[in-house]
């Protein structure tokens, strides 16, 4: 998608096509997605949709996503550049797989790991240009609730507070808060924000939380996500002065100090599938419509970020409409790169869910 003047448009959107994994082969499922050949366009029944890009099931092949999709996001971060991947699609479709933030063995592949690695590639080819600063902070948003994934309340303990008896508080912090300085600028209050020197030390932090990540019990999926993952990458850089020359020709320091800062929130969403689905109590029925809350807001601001007209007469674009969209305001939109990773399944049972997905995405682009 570009835009008039012909520079790439903030939002990029891309379908991931899984295989059809074990439960589906055993159940007989048939694959019900074709690629286009050599073209970026799906087709589900008698649906087509076009994309920028298309990974998985003959389209190119998963390898290709974080070159085409994720690497320009990782060099905007040295330019000072704002970014969002966002994986989207129903429980079971791959959006962990596809993030990396399934925590113990499956973090070692993904796009986050992916990151890691040319991020620290790059600081490595930079060090003598600037000095870098790597910081990580992974929360969770549940029931319209923000979580620090790097540092939980322990679970189920309560313990009476100030001596008041009767009185009983959670141990640990009180909810993450988001707020907005005046410059636009969005920031968690009382979320762990951790420095790491090294790619061990930032996959160290990706593996803990996402072993943290709440998980629920829904007949579509044991280990359903019914929250929000966000994982957020936040680089600073010192550049190192030029040397300025006096008229004797000694080398004098420039005093002004360049310093950079720009944030990568690579973000696991809750399972798109609607809460009637789930099929569960009251409960569940609750977290299932403030799930929606979330996806339906980043559905209409990617939408009027996308839209050429929209955007042209000054349309209000609805950040402020769920916990989601207002975390990532400052990184959707404006001078950010947003990248949104459509994940289907190509099972036959799941065709509805996938056109679902599609066409979200589409509207998306
Ligand atoms: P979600 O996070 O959307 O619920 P998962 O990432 O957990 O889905 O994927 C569901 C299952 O499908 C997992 O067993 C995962 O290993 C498998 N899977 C997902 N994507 C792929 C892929 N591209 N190739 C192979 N297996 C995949
Ligand atoms: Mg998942």
């Amino acid at each position: 998608m570009t835009m008039e003047n012909g520079e790439d448009c903030c939002v990029k959107v891309a379908v991931h096509i899984r295989p059809l994994i074990g439960d589906e082969r055993l159940q007989g499922c048939k694959d019900c997605v074709t690629v286009v050949s050599g073209q970026p366009q799906v087709q589900i029944g008698t649906h087509s949709f076009t994309f920028d890009h298309v990974y998985g099931s003959t389209g190119s092949p998963s390898s290709a996503m974080f070159e085409e999709l994720v690497a320009p996001l990782v060099d905007g971060l040295f330019q000072g550049y704002n970014g969002t991947v966002l994986a989207y699609g129903q429980t079971g479709s791959g959006k962990t797989y596809t993030m990396g933030t399934g925590g113990r063995d499956e973090y070692q592949t993904g796009i986050i790991p992916e990151v890691m690695d040319a991020l620290f590639h790059k600081v490595e080819n930079l060090k003598h240009q600037a000095e870098f600063q790597l910081r990580v902070s992974f929360i969770e948003i549940l029931k319209e609730e923000v979580r620090d994934l790097l540092d939980p309340p322990s679970p189920g303990k309560v313990e009476s507070g100030n001596g008041h008896v009767g009185k009983l508080v959670i141990p640990g912090k009180p909810p993450v808060q988001i707020r907005e300085g005046s410059n636009g600028i969005i920031t968690l209050a009382g979320s762990t924000e951790l420095d790491v020197r090294t790619k061990k030390e930032m996959a160290t932090c990706l593996e803990q939380g996402s072993i943290n990540r709440a998980t629920g019990s829904t007949n579509m999926n044991n280990q359903s996500s019914r929250s929000h993952a966000i994982f957020t990458i936040t680089l600073e850089q010192i550049r190192k002065p030029d040397p300025v020359f006096c008229s004797d020709g000694m080398a004098i320091e420039d005093m002004t100090e360049d310093c950079l800062c720009a944030k990568l929130h690579l973000v696991d969403l809750a399972g798109s599938e609607r809460a009637k689905r789930t099929g569960s109590d009251g409960l569940r029925f609750k977290e299932g419509v403030h799930i929606n809350r979330g996806l339906l807001a980043l559905g209409n601001v990617i939408s009027a970020l996308g839209d050429e007209k929209k955007r042209k007469e000054g349309t209000h674009v609805p950040y402020r409409d769920s916990k989601l969209t207002r975390l990532l305001q400052d990184s959707l939109g404006g001078n950010s790169k947003t990248v949104m990773i459509a994940c289907i399944s190509p099972a036959d049972i799941n065709a509805e869910e996938t056109l679902n997905t599609l066409k979200y995405a589409n509207r998306a682009r």
